[in-house]
């Protein structure tokens, strides 16, 4: 049964398969595993995902759908003293908001637990693994460097019974934290660190499982436990990112010593970094602890939650997954293709306004002083179907400061003393005076409207260039905008020199806060989560923290789309042929 996310179907026919659907084509030509695929997605549940996360989430149930198989979520929660309800609530709650479902596979790492004792006593029955009584110091010492083998411990050689005895009371609880770990007989001299006799089980008596309770005083270690769970499940493909590699002696050790009838592969690929963030889920709990950000869903953090907050669609993050691909070789991926992928997303679905960030008062000199007029306005250029609204005009309005300057710089199109501008959907306006307070800053403008010119053409046929957006001030609505900027200031912030850490490159002004907006009365009722541009300024989602009287916006993106100016760079560097026409979102951006 299939019941993941179905977008594109495209198995085994495309022309270029990337190398993991590569194999996955083939062993279902050769009918493997039976002709099936059974991928996870095995996150611990010990912080929330990032959009690093969605890329593993993207894969998993994409390959599963793609060859009509199936995709577990599945917690590895082997981890008691780091792992919490809450994530995997919000874990749940983050791949289904993705679009994926894993129907009535969803599993746990310690529903296995009993298995994984079973097993591992039946490794020491089998002479293939070990009691070890040295401390951890002295594992440490004795497990030598990448240049030197390591020794064996004096322990090695202890009978099966004593080992089985030993097990058995570590079960009970009879030990405290770090007296045995039962460890894999393997090779003290391997050149590769994790097969000199990793440790299979340790002792870990506090805190409290999530699930389990106090019931195991001993909790398999990741590597053991996740090659069984995959085994255990039937996962023919378990797909992993590159750290990993390494592992993957063990992961087959694993699988084969304990005799699983499946025998799971073990696939690497490169994982996700993106360009000023982290994508570390320790990393990410430190930002949230420290308070350098309100929580994990802070609109600034790569998480999913935060995303989903800043107004990304699931739709734009499936879109982002499936443009950066798959390869063998880390690299860093520019944010500004994430955010290009949302930007072209919204193009199309949000419902246009008017909002004024930057309020300048505009009073129409020659306007009837009780006049309302209802003008028409689109609601989506990109969308016939979405129709159109009425937005109320009077004498006095609101636009933006920006959009009027004293000294006008030679191409400002838009407004200053003495010159005309259209205001969007409405009429020409002119500037007559320019009133100021007594620091001299300006505070009002006085400007003449061509009556003839409703609907932004005046009859007369002259040029006038520029279009400013506005809002009516007795109408329009007030709002605090947010607005977010990356959250470090260097490229790849987890590259720092000397003694700094990550943290010496956090951004201090990735957040700025306008609390005196003015914004279309159309958005009173607007609800958490609903998506608009505000022309000429870019999308912004409704956020949690919005009240009745006082709306709050984030801004999920601008408009400008630095990504489209570096493709089109780049593809005039390479000479080649461009795609970036088709990215150009059409925007009012005059
Ligand atoms: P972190 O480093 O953020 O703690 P993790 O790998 O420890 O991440 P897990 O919960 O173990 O987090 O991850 C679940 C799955 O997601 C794993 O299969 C992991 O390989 C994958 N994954 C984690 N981070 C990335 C990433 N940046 N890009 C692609 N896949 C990732
Ligand atoms: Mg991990």
């Amino acid at each position: 049964m299939s019941d993941s996310f179905t977008n594109k179907p495209k198995a085994a026919t495309g022309p270029r398969l990337d190398f993991i659907r590569t194999i996955v084509s083939d062993d279902v030509k050769t009918e493997k595993y039976g002709g099936t695929v059974v991928t996870r997605f095995p996150p611990e549940p010990n912080g929330y995902l990032h959009i690093g996360h969605a890329k593993s989430i993207y894969l998993n149930f994409g390959i599963a759908s793609e060859y009509g198989g199936r995709c577990h979520l599945r917690f590895d929660d082997t981890n008691p003293t780091k792992e919490e309800v809450e994530y995997v609530q919000s874990i749940q709650k983050d791949v289904h908001w993705l679009g994926f479902r894993w129907g009535e596979h969803l599993y746990y790492a310690s529903d296995y637990f009993e298995e994984l004792y079973q097993r591992a006593a039946e490794l020491i029955i089998a002479g293939k693994a070990y009691v070890d009584s040295l401390s951890a110091e002295q594992i440490r010492e004795y497990r030598g460097t990448l240049k030197e083998p390591g020794k064996n411990s004096p322990y090695r050689e202890r009978s099966v019974e004593e080992n089985l005895d030993l097990f058995k009371k570590m079960r009970r609880g009879d030990f405290e934290d770090g007296a045995h770990v039962l460890r894999a007989k393997i090779d003290m001299a391997s050149g590769n660190i994790n097969m000199r006799d990793p440790t299979l089980f340790r002792i870990r008596r506090l805190p409290s499982h999530h699930r389990t309770g106090d019931t195991w005083p001993i909790y398999p270690m990741y590597d053991y436990a996740h090659a069984l769970s995959d085994a255990i499940e039937g996962v023919t493909h378990s797909l992993c990112t590159l750290e990993f590699e390494d592992h993957r002696p063990l992961y087959n050790w694993s699988v084969d010593h304990t005799k699983m009838d499946c025998h799971p592969q073990q696939i690497e690929f490169a994982r996700l970094n993106l360009s000023y963030t982290v994508l570390s889920k320790r990393k990410l709990l430190r930002l949230v602890e420290e308070g350098h950000v309100t929580g994990w869903d802070d609109p600034r953090m790569p998480t999913i939650s935060a995303l989903r907050r800043r107004g990304y669609t699931p739709e734009s993050i499936r879109t982002f997954c499936e443009r950066i691909g798959l390869a063998k070789r880390d690299s860093l991926v520019d944010v500004a293709q994430l955010e290009h992928a949302v930007r072209e997303d919204l193009n199309l679905r949000s419902p246009r306004t008017m909002a004024v960030l930057k309020p300048l008062k505009v009073i129409l000199t020659n306007y009837p002083i009780d006049q309302v007029e209802e003008l028409d306005a689109i609601n989506n250029p990109e969308d016939k179907s979405a129709g159109t609204r009425k937005v109320p005009f009077s004498r006095v309005l609101y636009i933006e400061r920006d959009d009027f300057r004293e000294n006008p710089p030679k191409k400002f199109f838009r407004l200053s003393l003495g010159r005309e501008v259209r205001l969007r959907y409405a009429y020409l306006i002119t500037c007559q005076e320019i009133v100021k307070d007594k620091q001299g800053n300006v505070v009002e403008l006085h400007c003449t409207y061509d009556p003839a010119s409703r609907g932004g053409t005046p009859p007369d046929g002259r040029k006038v260039r520029g279009t400013i957006h506005w809002v009516s001030a007795t109408h329009a609505l007030d709002a605090e905008i947010r607005l977010y900027d990356r959250l470090f200031t260097t490229e790849d912030p987890n590259f720092v020199e000397g003694s700094k850490d990550f943290m010496s490159h956090l951004n201090p002004d990735s957040l700025t806060i306008l609390e005196r907006c003015k914004v279309e009365p159309s958005l009173k009722a607007a609800t958490e989560g609903s998506r608009y541009q505000f022309e000429r300024q870019g999308y912004f989602c409704v956020d949690a923290d919005s009240l009745n009287d006082k709306l709050v916006f984030n801004r999920t993106v601008s408009l400008r789309d630095s990504w489209t100016k570096i493709e089109n760079r780049m593809n005039t560097e390479s000479g080649s042929a461009t795609t970036s026409s088709r990215n150009k979102g059409k925007t009012l951006n005059q």
